[in-house]
């Protein structure tokens, strides 16, 4: 499994220019989106992590967000399959290390995701204290502790309902603004 020679980025993924190496691979390969977000390309997700000439022959490299996540074989035999159908010949590697990050999701996915009614997640590195975050919202500390925004109304007026939500990865919230429930895409 300790295969890789060259180190991979980590962080979120920019979008590729057109001078930019395997641009076009980088291109079709944002047609595959993530079956449980339909709206977000596996780039913006931070899954896909990069196209390159590896000894064989065309590389593109894919790190899972979950290990175990069912949508990720799925996610898999789209990339291949959107290969394919393109006549681009290249190996599909999943690499597991360094691990997914929900820090490795871009702006535009975290928009997109508000736009679908999920709260993104916030950094990982801040904790989810979300228990305390009910109390500190009363009193001015609240810049230290960051809470769950709703992606309906912008309240962050909101309280945790179930800590899991419609899947393993996410939170069930309600707003206590505007009433609304949705799902909170947990920090990882
Ligand atoms: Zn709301």
């Amino acid at each position: 499994m300790v295969s890789n020679a060259v180190p991979l980025p980590e962080g979120p993924i920019p979008p590729k220019q057109a001078g930019d190496a395997h641009h076009g691979v980088w291109t079709l390969l944002e047609q595959v989106a993530d079956p449980e977000i339909p709206v977000v390309n596996l780039r913006e997700m931070g899954i896909l992590r990069d196209v390159r000439n590896g000894a064989d022959g065309l590389e593109v490299v894919i790190t899972p967000t979950y290990s175990g996540c069912p949508a990720m074989s799925q996610m898999f035999d789209d990339v291949v399959a959107t290969l394919a159908s393109a006549g681009v010949a290249a190996r599909v590697l999943t690499q597991l290390a360094p691990a997914w990050s929900t820090d490795w999701m871009t702006t535009q996915a975290r928009d997109k995701l508000r736009a679908y009614g999920i709260a993104p997640p916030l950094p990982s590195g801040c904790g989810v204290v979300t228990q305390v975050v009910q109390f500190a919202l009363k009193k001015k500390a609240s810049s230290l502790t960051e809470t769950v925004a709703c992606p309906q109304c912008g309240s962050q007026n909101t309280t945790e309902i179930s800590h899991f939500g419609s899947t393993a990865c996410k939170a069930l919230y309600r707003c206590l603004n505007c009433q609304e429930t949705f799902d909170y895409f947990k920090p990882y």
